[in-house]
């Protein structure tokens, strides 16, 4: 069965690069079939991280315990954002993806947003009516409430007991949709790529053939290195295990651009596919779908050293440095939706006086780019569920062989 469905997503992928292909521009005709995925994902998202996170945290018990799991998470999350951005910047050296002439910069074809301050993103996390939270579905204000909500639960005891109860049966039934959800995979991934390979002629990509090379041999290497090694050492798990479980998601995530959108397909596979409990799945994923971003931290750095030579400046090492501390903050900041990484782009370009302009260069394949750094943000949030879960020793039996 398992096996079957990873066959029907590879189909999928096939059909829709053969469609693309033959009907170019025509193949958004197909779009509707992606858009009744995308419209399934979404509408799980809201109840599914309130009640799995409120389940969690009472689940935990207490909240030493749920401390604990909050700074390993976090300092996972911190460690493996900034040797992305690294390998981002070493990318961007190596493979020299500016050194281009014949690629016209198109003045004003792309509106630059004023990014919030870092104080004004992180207050905003407290939502001043939780019910706003709710319906206007802000991920990291809904995980707020929902922690907060089980924290009391687990302090009122016997008097919540119906309020846990609700929860507990809300979570349930919301695995349950899910799963009903998942067996449409192959057909979104269809219906999402089939316009997309449409759509983008050899013309618009040669040009910055280079930068999507380099985009992709950066996160294969960050997948591959990274998260085996930290899988393999710190989850015991062999890494053939990891990828394939999570292949599924890293599909959706590929077509779908959008870490949020995957976040119920991401939960799915992290428990049924590689073992995680659900009560670490149900705290670390949904907090890495918002605030941790490997791969458009991997973007952020070699995007810089891309618009730095096209524009023929030389960085400093102190202004890479910064580079690299304003990308890590940029990657929490930027929201698990199609594009976000490319308006967080901004504040790095402006950290170091780079020409914001740039963006209008990187606009026209970005969506290209987005496929891979959103497919790597989802694997590294499903890398730091399965460490963290074997760290609160939740899984007892080694899957390294
Ligand atoms: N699309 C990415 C995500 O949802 C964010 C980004 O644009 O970098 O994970």
């Amino acid at each position: 069965m398992k096996k079957s469905f990873v066959w029907q997503i590879i189909i999928a992928f096939i059909l829709a690069v053969i469609v693309g292909l033959i009907f170019g521009e025509q193949s958004k005709y197909v779009q509707p079939l992606g858009d009744l995925f995308l419209r399934l994902i979404k509408f799980i998202i809201v109840p599914l991280i309130l009640s799995t996170i409120v389940v969690g945290v009472t689940g935990a018990g207490d909240v030493k315990k749920l401390g604990r799991l909050g700074g390993k998470t976090i300092s996972y999350y911190l460690i493996t954002s900034f040797i992305a951005i690294c390998i981002g910047i070493a990318a961007g050296y190596l493979f020299s993806p500016g050194n281009v002439s014949h690629v016209a910069l198109e003045a004003g074809s792309v509106e630059v947003n004023e990014t919030e301050g870092v104080i004004a993103t992180l207050l905003a996390i407290i939502p001043t009516n939780p019910i706003e939270a709710l319906t206007n579905g802000d991920v990291l204000q809904i995980i707020f409430f929902a922690i907060f909500l089980g924290i009391g639960i687990t302090v009122v005891g016997e008097k919540a007991a119906p309020v846990q109860h609700f929860f507990d049966g809300l979570a349930e039934i919301m695995y349950k949709i899910t799963n009903m959800v998942m067996l449409l995979v192959p057909l979104g991934i269809f219906g999402l790529l089939a316009p997309i390979v449409g759509a983008y002629g050899i013309s618009v990509l040669l040009p910055l053939m280079k930068l999507i090379l380099a985009m992709l041999i950066a996160c294969i290497l960050h997948a591959g290195i990274i998260y085996s090694i930290a899988v393999k050492k710190l989850g015991k798990m062999h890494p053939l295990v990891f990828f394939k479980g999570i292949f599924p998601a890293a599909a959706v995530a590929f077509t779908t651009c959008s870490s949020s959108g995957t976040l119920p397909i991401t939960m799915e596979n992290t428990e049924k596919n590689l073992g995680v409990s659900k009560q670490t799945s149900s705290f670390v994923l949904p907090l890495g779908a918002t605030i941790n971003m490997d791969g458009t931290a991997i973007y952020q750095g070699i995007a810089v050293i891309f618009v730095a030579q096209y524009f023929s400046i030389t960085l400093s090492f102190s202004q890479l440095v910064i580079v690299a501390i304003v990308a890590t903050l940029a990657s929490i900041g930027a929201a698990g939706v199609p594009g976000a990484g490319m308006i967080m782009l901004s504040m790095v370009l402006a950290a170091v006086n780079l020409p914001l302009e740039g963006i209008a260069l990187i606009a026209s394949i970005d969506r290209i780019l987005d496929m891979m750094r959103t497919s790597v943000n989802i694997i590294g949030d499903a890398s730091a569920s399965v460490v963290v879960d074997v760290s609160e020793s939740n899984r007892s039996n080694d899957m390294v062989s």
